[in-house]
């Protein structure tokens, strides 16, 4: 079977001569020996447009969402790149219904963006908990579950340096993870009062009162409610936290 742009050309040339044959049916148009629709010759032609930039767009190049607007390509990329930058944006919606993702790779042109949006959703299967992420500050490639990994030490596939997945920092052969007896014991102290730890250093924080929002000594904003840094939460800036 032809491709759709050669097809294109073999339709408009042969249309333009049946046209100067002023006949009046559109003749079939037959390739490897099977009749070519008219609806399929014509939805070549027909365009549609794009709900976010309203572009006209020949049909079979949009992507059309389960609410029934289409986005052309260069706006469904926007899309993609937002949601990979940011969680409560994935997966991509339209008109708060979901648009399956598959669908979306099987649309996007650019491989950089097909490859980035098919890591992030492996990532984004992966509970928060679970994601274990590459220490190497200039790296953070996301690894995998660390409940996945067999072996204490992960190897990144990007920067190729290896990752103790219980501590999840940078391999350290032959001793213990870093963290004492104590840590280790006020930890647990934590987990039974229902302390929270914070995202970004990991310290343990005991809130009294006041409200959800934390501000830690290592100046990350985080949810006591979750646990979550505050961009990422979902409880919203100011709840009340009773005290215990
Ligand atoms: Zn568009
Ligand atoms: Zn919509
Ligand atoms: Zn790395
Ligand atoms: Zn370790
Ligand atoms: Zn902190
Ligand atoms: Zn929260």
């Amino acid at each position: 079977m032809l491709f759709e742009t050669t097809l294109k050309k073999v339709v408009d040339k042969l249309w333009g001569r049946h046209l100067h044959a002023k006949q009046r049916f559109v003749p079939p148009f037959i390739c490897c020996s099977g009749q070519l629709t008219n609806t399929r010759i014509r939805n070549l032609h027909r365009t549609v447009e794009c709900i976010s930039c309203f572009d006209e767009v020949t049909l079979n190049k949009v992507l059309r969402a389960p609410c029934k607007h289409n986005y052309c390509s260069s706006c469904l990329a926007a899309l993609v790149n937002q949601s990979i930058k940011d969680e409560s944006c994935f997966p991509v919606r339209c008109c708060k219904k979901k648009v399956p993702t598959t669908r979306i790779l099987k649309h996007l042109e650019d491989q950089d963006i097909k490859r980035n949006l098919s890591a992030k959703m492996h990532e984004y299967a992966t509970p928060q908990s679970q994601r274990l992420y590459c220490p190497t500050k200039s790296c953070t490639t996301f690894l995998g579950a660390a409940s996945s990994f067999r072996f204490q030490s992960v190897r990144c596939p990007a920067c190729h340096k290896a990752t103790c997945k219980w501590c999840r920092r940078p391999m350290h052969k032959g001793s213990p993870c870093a963290e004492d007896e104590a840590t280790q014991e006020l930890r647990r102290t934590a987990k039974s009062e229902g302390w929270q730890t914070c995202p970004g250093c990991k310290a343990v924080v005991q809130r009294l009162s006041g409200c959800n929002s934390i501000v830690c000594r290592c100046g990350v904003n985080f949810c006591y409610l979750c646990g979550m840094k505050m961009s990422k939460c979902r409880h919203g800036q100011c709840l009340r936290v009773n005290a215990r």
